[in-house]
């Protein structure tokens, strides 16, 4: 028979080490939040190997003494919460004691700090099954951890670590995080030798433009706080404007007191705020801020802690949601069809699922909170209409081939003359509807160009030929104009450099941080050169995580992404006719550069068929 055993801490501390580390961002995540529950007001941190050699995280809290730094990396050990009363009450992020045991059981240890109050600091040094070791060193005061070799001694582990490049962008991810929530707080940021950020004490605002590039700010909505001023949770922060969403998730910041969460439910309550305002697929860019009494959520949830549980989770769906449209009514981002929704009888609202699918739609009361399933305009059509007893019949002959072009007249009033010369010199049928879909008359049927894959296209063909040297494609500006740029934009704007140039981005590099414009691409609007540009290579990156395509197609793509015109703008009867004829001289006219269909046929027979007319019928 097996005999129940207590297993030696060293065995517990690796299996809780399974949890809570699992690659080198959440050392660091671990160990920046034990130096700003520490009061620092200054950490640096500084990886080698993207953290698999070396993590090295230095603080100027408040340190530790002698016996507080034995019991450290011991479990369950931790100076943050003494009774139940302060484990419901969590101001700090951690609690659980665990997680310098756990990463001294998978890694090589060496922990150096002094308080105020002492003269000589002390350093420790930890070795898996090793007693602890503590010997007076020289130090400032604060606290500096060392963590060598991660997983050396779990190979299992070290073999599921990514490549430097995978794992270094899940650091910046905990650093940049780490950064936006806490603005008070000066981070300095090293890759190996590379100073990736140093950003001081500011407001959040100049905290943004440092961390994401000078112009930011000008993209982003601040939240009208007064939304939810009286309320148990306090909404910051900032929300996107429509042309800065993504296709992933990747520019989205929740936190709630400080520490980022992910929450499927909140970020959605920020999508259907957006809802009519993004093309599909898209994500909205955001950064918020909640503030709860810690007492109505639980962040035990996980050992990451970045999970979290609401009292009242419908609460703060509702309340986000409801803040994050009143910024966009703020600045006039609401299209008048969702306040109409709004003001509506129907206490129905729609819900998309999962996002940007249209097919998942659920209808939820908003009175009661009620789900109810299935289409969307079910519960709001009237009964009465849907009422057949009476065969609609024409009142008189109006139809009757003698005065029929009257009776349209009068009808649609499609004769009227000022009417016909609007469209005059250009073929009259073409229609935009919903300033999205062009739709004309083909010789066979009818076809519908979707407006913004189409001229995709037809950039993205431009784009190429242009990186390709077959025509010149820029437009000297009258004034250059410089930009400020974070350093991952440099790094990438000097990678594609010539690319750019043939494409019609001429600039040059100005001191450590800056480009200056003279030239770009001819069909880049006036007021949007700046723009174009950051737009451009921040949608580089972001392909370049989901798709495996060469340097050029990727700028072509970004190019053509951001640079085409948005489903939503109307056009005029000139423009729908060009965008049709320049599409047609494209190489591949029915695929957008992502592969999306541009353009639909529907055959006159088709037609026929649909509405039971068969070829020999026609009536
Ligand atoms: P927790 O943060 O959940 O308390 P940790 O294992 O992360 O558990 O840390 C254990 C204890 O070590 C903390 O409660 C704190 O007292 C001390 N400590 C850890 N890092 C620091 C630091 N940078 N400065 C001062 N004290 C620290
Ligand atoms: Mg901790």
């Amino acid at each position: 028979m097996n005999k129940i055993k207590i297993l030696p801490d060293f065995i517990a501390n690796q299996i809780a080490a399974g949890e809570v580390v699992q690659r080198p961002a959440s050392v660091i995540k671990e160990l920046v939040e034990n130096s700003i529950d520490a009061e620092a007001d200054s950490i640096a941190v500084i990886v080698r190997n993207a953290g698999k050699k070396l993590i090295h995280v230095v603080d100027n809290g408040l340190g530790m003494d002698k016996d507080d730094l034995q019991l450290s990396v011991k479990r369950h050990a931790t100076s943050k919460i003494v009774t139940q009363d302060d484990l419901e009450n969590i101001l700090t992020y951690g609690f659980r004691g665990e997680a310098l045991a756990s990463i001294s059981s998978v890694a090589l240890v060496e922990i150096r700090t002094k308080t105020k109050n002492d003269k000589i600091g002390l350093q420790l040094l930890v070795e898996p099954n090793k007693e602890i070791e503590i010997n007076p060193v020289n130090a400032d005061t604060g606290t500096q951890v060392f963590v060598k070799n991660l997983f050396y001694n779990v190979p299992a582990r070290r073999k599921f670590l990514r490549t430097d490049m995978t794992e270094f962008r899940h650091i910046s991810d905990v650093m940049l995080k780490f950064a936006l929530s806490n603005p008070h707080i000066r981070f300095t940021f090293y890759d190996d030798d590379t100073l990736i950020f140093d950003v001081h004490n500011e407001s959040i605002e100049n905290r943004i433009n440092n961390l994401f590039g000078e112009s930011h700010l000008d993209y982003l909505m601040k939240i009208d706080e007064s939304v939810t001023e009286n309320d148990e949770i306090k909404i910051s922060g900032f929300v996107g404007q429509p042309q800065i969403a993504k296709q992933s998730k990747s520019g989205q910041f929740l936190f709630l007191n400080k520490r980022a969460i992910l929450s499927k439910s909140l970020s959605h309550a920020v999508f259907s705020a957006f809802e009519q305002l993004l093309e599909k697929n898209q994500q909205p860019s955001f950064i918020i801020n909640l503030e709860i009494n810690p007492k109505k959520v639980d962040v035990n949830v996980h050992p990451q802690k970045n999970e979290v549980k609401f009292e009242d989770e419908r609460y703060a769906y509702n309340l986000l949601k409801n803040a994050v449209k009143q910024t966009l009514k703020k600045y006039s981002l609401v299209p008048t069809i969702d306040i109409d929704l709004d003001n509506s009888q129907t206490p129905f609202d729609k819900v998309n699922t999962s996002e940007g699918n249209d097919s998942d739609i659920l209808m939820v009361n908003k009175m009661t909170g009620e789900i109810i399933e299935n289409k969307a305009e079910a519960p709001s059509i009237p009964q009465s209409r849907l009422n057949f007893d009476n065969e609609y019949k024409p009142k008189s002959d109006k139809f009757d081939d003698d005065n029929s072009v009257s009776a349209f007249d009068e009808l649609f009033g499609l004769e009227q003359p000022d009417r016909k010369n609007e469209i005059s010199t250009y073929d009259s049928n073409f229609l935009q509807i919903h300033n999205k879909y062009i739709v004309y008359q083909s010789d066979d049927g009818m076809t519908i160009i979707d407006q913004h894959n189409a001229h995709e296209r037809i950039l993205y063909e431009k784009a190429i030929k242009a990186m390709n040297k077959e025509f010149k494609y820029s437009q000297e500006l009258l004034f250059p104009s410089q930009i400020k740029l974070s350093p991952n934009q440099l790094s990438l704007l000097k990678e594609l450099k010539e690319d750019l140039n043939n494409l019609g981005y001429v600039f040059s590099f100005v001191n450590e941080d800056k480009i200056e414009i003279n030239s770009v691409p001819n069909d880049i609007k006036s007021g949007n050169e700046k723009g174009s540009i950051l737009e451009l290579i921040e949608q580089y990156e972001e392909y370049s995580e989901i798709r495996h395509t060469d340097k050029r197609d990727n700028i072509a793509a970004s190019y053509s992404c951001k640079s085409a015109i948005k489903t939503g703008k109307s056009l005029s009867a000139e423009e729908m006719k060009k965008l049709k004829d320049d599409l047609f001289n494209c190489k591949l006219p029915y695929v957008c550069p992502h592969g999306r269909p541009v353009v639909l046929e529907f055959k006159i027979s088709e037609l026929d068929n649909k509405f039971g007319r068969a070829k020999d019928l026609r009536f």
